[in-house]
This record gives structure tokens, sequence and C-alpha cells, in this order.
């Protein structure tokens, strides 16, 4: 499992890509994505993200 960033509502603000600490976050299309497969599920990028809109696995 890994946590997801609904596209919709994201901001592309990167404040979850500077605290991710595996970098599996990267910016596509002016949105950020979650690799899924490195995504080690530690929750600190949900934490920062001003617009709520990264989900953990129980949420999914
Ligand atoms: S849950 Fe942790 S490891 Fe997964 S994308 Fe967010 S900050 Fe990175
Ligand atoms: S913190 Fe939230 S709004 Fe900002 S880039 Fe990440 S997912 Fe998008």
């Amino acid at each position: 499992m890994a946590h997801l960033i609904n596209r919709d509502d994201c901001v592309n603000c990167g404040a979850c890509e500077e605290v991710c600490p595996v970098s599996c976050i990267s910016e596509i299309e002016e949105k950020r994505v979650i690799n899924q497969a490195e995504c080690v599920d530690c929750g600190a990028c949900k934490e920062v993200c001003p617009v709520n809109c990264i989900t953990g696995p129980d949420e999914q």
C-alpha cells in the first residue's frame, strides 16, 4: 500500500516532496505524484499538505 495524492485538488505547492524521506514524490504535468512502489507510508506528506489532498492506505 501507499499514500496517494488526489490530482484534482493538488495545488502543486511542493511541500510534500520536501518532507518525503525516501524522495518518492515528483512533479508530473503540474501536479505532484507519489511513486506507489517506493512510498513507505510514513505519513509526513499528508501532515504538511495545505489542501489535505493526500490519503493513506486506510482511507482509500
Ligand atoms: S507517506 Fe511518506 S514515504 Fe510515502 S509519499 Fe508520503 S512522505 Fe513519502
Ligand atoms: S503538499 Fe498537497 S497540494 Fe502541495 S504538492 Fe503535495 S499533494 Fe499537492
